[in-house]
């Protein structure tokens, strides 16, 4: 099979789920950009749920948080991490085909960069990524961590770290429901 082959490389997975002739979803480059970025989408599939996704290299590692992020650091919310996406997935918004994958709307919830505390890739295979975020509705200390003992390693934890952008009252998803990029609600 061809090196650049659309069925081969880190974006197999992604690419195994999707017929590109149907769905306005981006194929994927994996081309490189500047900075690391972050992102969260809303997601309205048969559940609604935030794509939270990270970009380690030329790619975005990925977790569906079925309740979203909270601001609360004594809230703990499950993210299975799911197939790595395109980085230019980061921009998109739209409608998904129905399919095997979930199908639904798209938003994108915010967006911005994150910093690893430590070297990432290692921290992935750890368990454990603590990291920075500046986005536009969530920011400062976060972290990952993975329950070993879940089947296929697959479930994390999303937890806000202890810091000035804490707040154990409010709910940001409820407080800001709509897309960063465009202003649309799902
Ligand atoms: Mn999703």
């Amino acid at each position: 099979m061809a090196k650049n082959d659309l069925s081969s490389g880190r974006l197999g997975r992604y690419r195994a789920k999707r017929q590109f002739d149907r769905t306005s979803e981006p194929k994927g480059s994996g081309a490189s950009g500047d900075g690391a970025l972050y992102v969260v989408q809303k997601h309205s599939a048969r559940q609604l749920h935030y794509d939270l996704r990270l970009q380690f290299g030329n790619v975005l590692k990925s977790w569906a948080v079925s309740k979203g992020p909270s601001l609360n650091p004594k809230v703990r919310r499950l993210a299975v991490h799911v197939e790595e996406h395109p980085i230019e997935y980061a921009r998109f918004e739209g409608t998904i085909p129905k399919g095997e994958y979930g199908g639904g709307s798209v938003l994108v919830w915010d967006i911005g960069t994150w910093v690893p505390m430590d070297d990432p890739t290692a921290s992935f295979d750890k368990g454990i990524i603590k990291f920075r975020v500046a986005g536009e509705k969530l920011k400062g200390g976060w972290s990952l961590v993975r329950l070993k003992d879940e089947e296929d390693d697959k479930v994390w934890l999303l937890i806000k770290e202890r810091d000035i952008y804490a707040d154990r009252d409010g709910d940001i998803l409820h407080d800001k429901p709509i897309s960063f990029l465009t202003g649309r609600a799902i």
